[in-house]
């Protein structure tokens, strides 16, 4: 399935988009980043059977924290189960997009004039290597789930270095999920 521009969406809506507040569980500890300390940027809210992916990446120095790279400690992402309720925006740091964007999920074969915003499901498009991450609890390489592309509005689309895609993946049966993004 292509994801195509589905207009914006409210902060908290519970469908798929690219900004806006996260949806979290109970006890939910916003993720700072490993290298800078500083908060993460909420990046993407994906609903999944039961709960959803939630994307975080840094953006508190561009290009100094790795946010690229699934391992290094510059991005975050869950795999969260149900029930889920937004979550408390910190006050400091570049923790949000510029808007809030609906992303749906159009079959491939389907004609459409609404922008390519990414794929979900499939295969991976990968620009450099395959970089699939294996999950932190069971080492299994983790499952492709979604590509996102920056998005074409420099104010408000999400950093991947310029023309970049992220990657999304997830472990199921260990309910983590993983990010990584190319260019
Ligand atoms: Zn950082
Ligand atoms: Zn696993």
């Amino acid at each position: 399935m292509l994801l195509t521009h589905g207009g914006e969406t409210a902060p908290d809506a519970p469908v798929l988009r690219t900004g806006g507040v996260p949806l979290v569980p109970e006890g939910f500890v916003w993720p700072t980043c490993r290298n800078c300390d500083g908060a993460l940027q909420f990046l993407a809210h994906l609903p999944v059977d039961g709960g959803a992916v939630a994307v975080f990446f840094c953006q508190n120095d561009p290009g100094m924290c790795d946010d690229w790279d699934a391992g290094s400690g510059g991005n975050r992402a869950y795999l969260f189960s149900a029930p889920l309720t937004p979550a408390e925006v910190p006050a400091e740091g570049e923790t949000l997009l510029g808007a809030v964007t609906a992303l749906r999920p159009r079959p491939d074969d389907t004609a459409t004039a609404a922008p390519v915003l990414g794929r979900l499901g499939g295969e991976p498009d990968w620009l450099q290597n395959d970089e699939t991450p294996s999950c932190p609890s069971c080492a299994a390489p983790m499952a492709f789930t979604a590509e996102l592309e920056e998005g074409h509005d420099h104010t408000t689309s999400a950093n991947f270095g310029g023309g970049g895609l992220g990657y999304i993946f997830v472990c199921r049966p260990c309910e983590r999920a993983a990010f990584l993004w190319q260019r």
